[in-house]
Parts: C-alpha cells; structure tokens; sequence
C-alpha cells in the first residue's frame, strides 16, 4: 500500500478523481465502483478491523491518502454537504443536495456517467432517497424533501437501484404513485427476484421505511446485493459506474452504540471484499472507498475481536478521514 502525502482539501477531491479517468480515452473507460462508508473514521475502521479477527478488505488496496471534509457552513459537514462534494466537486452548505453554495445546480458524477453512456447503479442501506444516495441524483435545498427527492429519482433513469423508503413513492401528499409511474423499472421484492430479474432497469426496495440495522435483522446483507448488482451491471460491453453506501455506520455513531457500529462495519467490509474481488478479477475497474465524515467522535480499547468502544459526541466531527483506492488512475488520488 502507497501512501499519497498530500491531504486533499476538500472530498471532492474523489469526483475529479473519477471525472479524470474520463480523458484517458486510449483504453476502454474503466468501471468505477464508489464505496462511502458513512460516518467510517479511522477509528470506526480500526475498531471495525479489530473486532473482525483483525482483518479488512481495506488492507488490500493499492494506495491510501486522508481527506479533509469541511462543508460552505463550517468544519463538521453533514452527509448532504459532503455526498455533493464527492458527486459534484463542489462545497455547499450543510444540508443542500447538489446545488452549490452560489445556488447554481450541479451535475453529479453518476449523470456524467450516464452521458459518456455508462451504466449506473445505487445501493444504500438507508432508504434510497436518504442524502446520500441522493447527492448523486437529486438537487434540493432540504435533504429532508423526501418526495422531491423520490420524484427525482422517478426521473433519473438509474438502471439499477437498492435500498429502502418506498413510502417515499407511493404514500405521499400528492397522492401520485411513482412506482407505477416508473413503468419501465421491474420491482423485485427479494433478494432472489432480484438475482433472477433480466430486466434492463431495477428497482429493489428493501423495506417501506428505513431498514433496521443489522442487529435488528437487517435483509438482505450488504455483500450479497453487491454481487448481484455488480454481476447485472458487468454483463453488458458498456461500462458501469456504482455507488454503494454503508449507511449505517453514522446512525451507530449518533447512537454511540459499538456493537451496532462493527456489525454495520463488518457487513460494509464483506460488500468491499466483493467489489475489490471483481476489480482484480476483471482487471479495468476502479475501486474507491471512503467516509463522508467521522461520527460520534470515537476511540476504542481491548483486544482483538474485544473491542471495548468510547465515543465523544453524539453528532459528526471535523476529523480527517481516509480515502483508499485500487485500480486504474488509483494513483492520482
Ligand atoms: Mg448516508
Ligand atoms: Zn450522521
């Protein structure tokens, strides 16, 4: 592992990054697969690795750098304002959903993928209108307009989405029902439909509201959508650009709860060793994995697969967090 000894000011850092392997047009662009663990500091990675026997996926990536992830309102940014740097390369303010803070709306990176005729996919283990997700497909001024964001959604043309909130979709003030009015899009309603599904567009919404965590039964795990909707998304000559958020990292942080945090790291981990499994395998894929911000402040003591957990706020903090990356232009991180 290489370490780049710059720190990038801002996380969006990471869409130039993924915008740059754009112009090397020589070879076959490359499939990019972004991984935001939310909330993942280097303590929650640690602990996370500790308590797994000592072991992540992490370790097997080719370069590692540090990001700063000050937001237009201050130093501790929130998913909204940090999920827009990483789609669109801009700062905004807390909050905001790809509309920069001049109020001018931003592409994301996803969209741009779309133009250069990718594939794209989203998978949270939120719901799937939650900010970060939705940095990637919404401009709104409140992360908290939920039906907004679904309708944006409904309009955006992902051919493959995973996560919770239907009732985002089809309970909703204006009594519309955008899941029918998402004709194209074949809804599966389990882990197996969705394995089985042939369908061009897909659209797997795990539960009505927000998923549980996983020490609350959380289904299907995070692992298991990831290679189906990697093996979906490669079948075709094109190549395809993913984001796959561990969602619920940062909600164990804000509940200073470490067993919850190290399930919700360890099933994180699981879907990263998937996707770096793919990446080596298929030789043309870029892998990036980071943190939105750091949450809740944590330290932790003990011993291998004991870790004892310390948290220190009950908020996001303004620490540093760690990019890792593996693949084509994994380098100029
Ligand atoms: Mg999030
Ligand atoms: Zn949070």
């Amino acid at each position: 592992m290489k370490i780049n000894k710059h720190f990038k000011e801002l996380l969006f850092v990471i869409f130039f990054f993924l915008n740059f392997t754009f112009s090397w047009s020589q070879k076959k662009l490359p499939n990019i697969i972004l991984m935001i663990g939310d909330g993942m500091g280097l303590s929650q990675i640690s602990a996370g690795m500790y308590a797994n026997d000592n072991s992540t996926a992490l370790e097997d990536f080719e370069y590692i750098g540090l990001s700063k992830t000050s937001s237009s309102s201050g130093l501790v940014t929130d998913s909204a304002a940090s999920g827009t740097a990483m789609a669109s390369g801009v700062k905004t303010l807390n909050k905001v959903l790809g509309i920069d803070s001049k109020n001018i709306f931003q592409k994301s990176i996803l969209e741009i993928c779309q133009e250069k005729g990718y594939k794209t996919g989203l998978i949270a283990t939120s719901s799937i209108v939650h900010a970060t997700p939705a940095s990637f497909y919404a401009n709104e001024v409140s992360r908290y307009n939920y039906e907004n964001i679904a309708y944006q959604l409904s309009i955006q043309n992902i051919d493959l989405f995973v996560g919770g909130g239907s009732k985002h979709f089809t309970s909703r003030k204006d009594k519309r029902n955008l899941i029918k009015e998402m004709f194209e899009y074949d809804f599966v309603k389990s882990i197996k439909e969705f394995e089985k599904s042939k369908a061009s567009k897909i659209g797997f919404f795990t539960y009505f509201d927000e998923p549980p965590s996983i020490i609350n039964g959380r289904e299907p795990n995070l692992d298991k959508i990831t290679r189906i909707a990697i093996d979906k998304l490669s079948s075709s000559n094109t190549p395809f650009f993913i984001m796959i958020e561990g969602s619920q990292i940062d909600w164990a942080g804000h509940n200073n709860d470490g067993k919850m945090l190290i399930s919700e790291f360890k099933d994180f981990n699981s879907a990263i060793r998937e996707a770096l499994n793919f990446a080596e395998f298929e030789g043309n894929t870029l892998v990036v994995v980071t943190a939105d911000h750091e949450t809740g402040g944590m330290s932790f003591s003990g011993r291998v697969n004991r870790v004892i957990t310390k948290f220190n706020t009950k908020s996001h903090t303004a620490t540093m967090v760690p990019v890792f990356s593996y693949g084509p232009n994994s380098q100029i991180i």
